[in-house]
């Protein structure tokens, strides 16, 4: 396997990753979008809200606020050794919002959180929450908590990962006239006409859609494109919680963890078991967002009952 990084910022990264198979190149592409953890606000006691929006619409607004996150230092609540709803330091940071519109109406912000922990805050301090008006306020204390985006979009700590192929382009330079009719019809502007003949600009711009050779009118052979079987390229997106290159790296080791365990279990032959991590998403693991299933079956009970 081998990883060639072609950019990278603070928000994204776009890498090749060649030697592996599409399913290796999906788990880690579906591992970095459901598994990685990353903190948000999660629980949230409403002191005071006069505001316009109703406290369950704005705890929705304040839970899809990404958070910057400290994987080092602060573990997922199922696996903290405190055991407490509320948590403790290790698990869980307290925000709080207290704002209170004294003379002019105002738009409270993400920045107008104050946070416990100061490397632990909101991305952007511009995500408006809501709006408040002479004499309204809004007082809040918000837990945000690690957790994972298997349980809930707002603990994606990628706002894309994707991946596509990586293209092979050959021109027979003893054929192509450099008519120029391919770099013409290339949407992504792969070709250039330089010193009289045909270049290739960048072929990871290449998104094989097969107009250049489509356009030829020399010979369709003379530019020939397709994809290179084991190379695919990535590009991570972080939302911000996490530098885009840890995202990728996290995920490569809860992939090798859930592997090793795998491996470890057919060993000793204990392939009934549950493998942690593989067990179906619980969606009443935190308890809050458990949209009534108990409730859905005993109406289909009822329904069942009348005849
Ligand atoms: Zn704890």
């Amino acid at each position: 396997m081998r990883v060639q990084i072609l950019s990278l910022n603070d928000e994204k990264i776009r890498f090749i990753l060649s030697g592996v198979t599409t399913a290796l190149a999906n788990a880690l592409r579906r591992t970095i979008i459901s598994e990685v953890p990353c903190m948000a606000i999660d629980d949230m006691f409403v002191f005071d809200n006069s505001s316009v929006i109703h406290d369950e619409v704005l705890a929705h607004r304040i839970g899809l606020v990404p958070i910057k996150t400290d994987l080092d230092r602060y573990v997922l609540p199922e696996d903290c050794e405190c055991g407490s709803e509320l948590g403790c330091e290790k698990c869980r940071v307290v925000l709080t919002l207290d704002v209170e519109a004294e003379t002019d109406a105002r738009i409270i912000l993400s920045g107008d959180f104050v946070s416990e922990d100061p490397e632990v805050v909101p991305v952007s301090p511009d995500i408006p929450l809501t709006k408040v008006t002479t004499g309204q306020a809004v007082r809040v204390e918000a837990y945000a908590r690690l957790g994972q985006g298997k349980i809930h979009a707002k603990w994606q700590p990628v706002s894309s990962a994707t991946y596509q192929h990586v293209a092979e382009i050959d021109v027979d330079e003893e054929r192509c006239t450099a008519c120029g009719e391919c770099v013409k019809s290339c949407p992504k502007d792969v070709f250039t006409i330089k010193e009289g003949k045909l270049r290739i600009v960048d072929v990871n711009s290449c998104i094989l859609c097969g107009e250049c050779v489509k356009a030829c009118p020399v010979d369709p052979t003379a530019v020939t494109q397709a994809a290179k079987p084991d190379s695919y390229l990535f590009t991570v997106e972080s939302t911000g919680c996490l530098p885009p290159e840890r995202l990728v790296f996290e995920a490569g080791k809860i992939l090798v963890a859930k592997l090793d365990e795998f491996s470890e279990k057919i060993e000793k032959g204990e392939t009934d078991d549950i493998i942690a991590g593989f067990e179906p998403v619980e969606q009443q693991a935190r308890g809050l967002y458990s949209v009534g299933s108990g409730d859905l079956d005993d109406d289909e009970e009822e329904e069942d009952e009348e005849p």
